[in-house]
């Protein structure tokens, strides 16, 4: 099998279940109980919180660990837009993950919030220029993702948080694809909020953590015992938390080298299929050797040049790629994705039709057509997402059953 579906989950860790397993068999306590056992649990909780804050560069008690990326996401956004006092006004884009779209459509219905979605580039890119001028006196909340899920758009999170703080507005940002690609540095990227998901980075699926600035008031919306600071009711899921916070620690550890690396085997792999199938498009920013959309961003650069963000022995880098490192998507006109992805699953190749998180969803996706990818086309797109363990090997491999897959779906159509 080659697994190229690492944006929807990846594996467990050794190492992460390792950190793990003893919390979830001797030393199991629940750790608002009061005895030894108890205690220590909420010794390895604390210390999970610290090392977390130390990974993404906030207060501990900045840190709330969650069941995963969607609640996180919901928990930001209801969270901060309902404890937010100035007003009833969001401003969102039209990429985001359904856990953002739907927690503000909820306020939009249930609470009467009125809800601005900024639009996106042919790349997948919203313009700061309409962000500033969607900005207003009354607006709560800012929630833009960092990085895309479909298609890999890195938004210029750092320019949206200046510029939403010259407003007063709070910042939240999605940052589940980001999580091992990009810097995470909470003060670097100047945002109030930000999600991410166990599950996406080596840790078990069910945990999750909302990083949000402590002098923030937050609402929460799961009421109880008043666990995670009255944030997060519900006892804490430690084994979680300790898993995810090695699998983040983990992560961090090279993540330089590593994007940079997979970013290159990405850009060669996105060069193959092209060569094969000359009617493939590739969807999202450019990359190297592929053809360059209509940016808006200044700047705008491979990202084999800019996943090595940070790097100072490299001189010629900007600060905000534009695409993840791992994430390389096609559409395959005259196909369907849902039969490319059988022809693929055939030859042991696992890989996705865009997104995994729509459940069963037939729907069309809301990301390919908010790029103005026409709808038919948008059915034939087809997600590889690489891993830091994908070799050149494999994906040369991938390739050419691509090659195979796109004929013999081609062929049965015609
Ligand atoms: N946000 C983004 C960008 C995602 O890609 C996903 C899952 O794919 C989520 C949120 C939801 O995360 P979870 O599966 O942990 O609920």
């Amino acid at each position: 099998m080659i697994f190229l579906d690492s944006a929807a989950t990846t594996p467990v860790r050794r190492e992460v279940l390792e950190a793990m397993w003893p919390l979830l068999t001797g030393d199991f306590g629940n750790p608002s109980s009061h005895h030894e056992l108890g205690e220590s649990a909420k010794r390895a909780l604390d210390a999970a919180r610290k090392s977390v804050a130390a990974s993404l560069g906030c207060r501990a008690s900045d840190v709330v660990f969650t069941s995963g990326g969607t609640e996180s996401d919901n928990l930001a956004i209801k969270g901060l837009a309902l404890a937010e006092p100035r007003g009833r006004h969001i401003v969102t884009s039209a990429i985001e993950h359904e856990a953002v779209l739907e927690s503000v459509d909820y306020l939009a219905r249930l609470h009467g919030f009125e809800i601005t979605v900024l639009p996106v580039n042919a790349a997948g890119l919203i313009s700061l220029d309409d962000a500033r001028d969607a900005l207003r006196p009354d607006t709560t909340l800012c929630t833009v993702m960092y990085a895309n899920n479909e298609i890999g758009a890195v938004q210029p999170i750092a320019a949206l948080a200046e510029l939403c703080h010259a407003q007063g507005v709070p910042l939240h940002t999605d940052a589940v694809q980001a999580a091992g690609w990009l810097p995470l540095d909470v003060a670097g990227l100047g945002v109030d909020a930000l999600s991410l998901s166990g599950h996406k980075l080596g840790a078990p699926k069910g945990i999750g953590v909302l990083m949000v600035k402590g002098r923030r008031s937050l609402e929460p919306v799961l009421h109880g015992g008043g666990q995670e600071r009255g944030k997060r009711s519900g006892t804490e899921n430690v084994a979680g938390s300790v898993g995810f916070a090695h699998a983040l620690a983990l992560a961090e550890t090279d993540r330089a080298a590593r994007a940079l690396a997979v970013a290159q085997l990405r850009n060669d792999f996105v060069s193959n299929v092209l060569e094969r199938v000359p009617a493939a498009i590739f969807t999202g920013p450019a990359v190297a050797g592929t053809h360059d959309h209509d940016h808006d961003h200044a700047g705008a650069q491979t990202d084999a040049q800019a996943a090595a963000d940070g790097d100072a022995a490299t001189p010629t880098l900007v600060s905000t790629p534009t695409r993840l490192p791992n994430n390389a998507s096609f559409c395959f006109p005259g196909t369907s994705g849902e039969s490319l992805l059988l022809e693929l699953g055939r030859a042991g190749i696992i890989c996705s039709a865009g997104s995994a998180c729509a459940v069963g969803s037939d729907d069309v996706s809301h990301v390919l057509t908010a790029l103005g990818i026409d709808e038919a086309i948008a059915q034939t797109a087809v997600r590889f997402s690489l891993s830091g363990d994908t070799t050149a090997e494999q994906l040369a491999t991938v390739a050419a059953e691509v090659e195979t897959a796109y004929r013999a779906v081609r062929s049965l159509s015609q």
